[in-house]
């Protein structure tokens, strides 16, 4: 029984850094942390735990910046954390390449044994919220079903496969006919062959959802490939699979592609409509300064 109890205590901790924390634990979860405080010296001669808050990276979606910057911490350092009690605080980042956006933490922190860094950290929250921003091009791509993929999104976040792939699916399946009426729409502005604008037109009337998908797989314009792939057949490939037949962190990483495979149509879609606009813009002028 004894050396039962000895083993239990043993059992080895996982350990975050206070970055990786920060940066990317979705909130709700209480996680060791091993580098949460720095041991500092009153002059008196005592010594008590500073909460650490070193540079993070983090996505800024600055104009300046959309991407990965380091951030560091304009307020809220400094916090002097307790053994067993936890401290209650708020720490606000700022990105150190435009200066401008910020990101602010409500933590919970206590540390774990007498002068030593190692601790307990909770996220309560963050604003914005946590991970990378949804862009407003996809945002407008899904239109009506806009709620439904930022519970996807939130699924996604806090680690749950099933949901966020559920979420996911339905919202390709909801808004089908719409995508396919955007590829439509940049089809017949390039002047694409008729076979194939007729392929996704009877994509557009099939009812059932992985035929539409498989109908019109390979009839995207050149400009909408990924990567020389066509966005629909990633889709297809992704969604049609059986929610019962994947495990969470299959579906985790299923999610995961088809919210990136979304994201790059819709700035795909609406740079080859721009592009067009531009197009017909420059040829309007130079028609008219003929004529002139
Ligand atoms: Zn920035």
């Amino acid at each position: 029984m004894t050396d039962q109890g000895t083993d239990e205590v043993k059992e080895e901790i996982e350990y975050q850094t206070i970055a990786e924390f920060l940066e990317s634990t979705p909130p709700n979860q209480l996680i060791n942390i091993s580098d949460l405080s720095s041991i500092k010296r009153y002059q008196s001669g005592g010594i008590y735990n500073e909460m650490r808050t070193p540079e993070v990276q983090l996505h800024c979606n600055h104009d300046q910046c959309s991407g990965t910057r380091f951030f560091r911490c304009v307020s809220g350092s400094g916090k002097r954390l307790k053994l067993e009690d936890f401290e209650f605080f708020y720490v606000t980042y700022r990105c150190s390449n435009c200066q401008h956006v910020e990101k602010t933490f409500s933590l919970a922190a206590k540390i774990t044994t007498e002068s030593k860094p190692e601790g307990e950290c909770y996220k309560f929250g963050e604003l914005p919220t946590y991970g990378p921003p949804v862009s407003a091009k996809l945002i407008k791509l899904i239109g009506p079903d806009r709620d439904d993929f930022l519970k996807g999104r939130r699924c996604e976040n806090q680690g749950l496969g099933v949901g966020a792939f559920i979420y996911y699916r339905r919202v390709v399946e909801n808004q089908k006919n719409r995508i396919l009426g955007e590829i439509i729409k940049v089809s017949e502005k390039i002047g694409a062959a008729t076979e194939k604008i007729e392929k996704l037109k009877s994509a557009v009337t099939e009812t059932q959802f992985t035929k539409a998908l498989e109908t019109a797989k390979d009839a995207m314009p050149e400009s909408l490939l990924i990567n020389g792939h066509s966005p629909i057949l990633l889709l297809h490939s992704a969604l049609s699979e059986g929610v019962h037949a994947l495990t969470d962190e299959q579906c985790l990483e299923l999610a995961g592609s088809v919210r990136v495979v979304l994201g790059e149509l819709s700035e795909r879609l609406s740079q080859a409509l721009k592009d067009e606009a531009e197009l017909a813009k420059a040829l309007s002028t130079l028609m008219n300064k003929k004529r002139s």
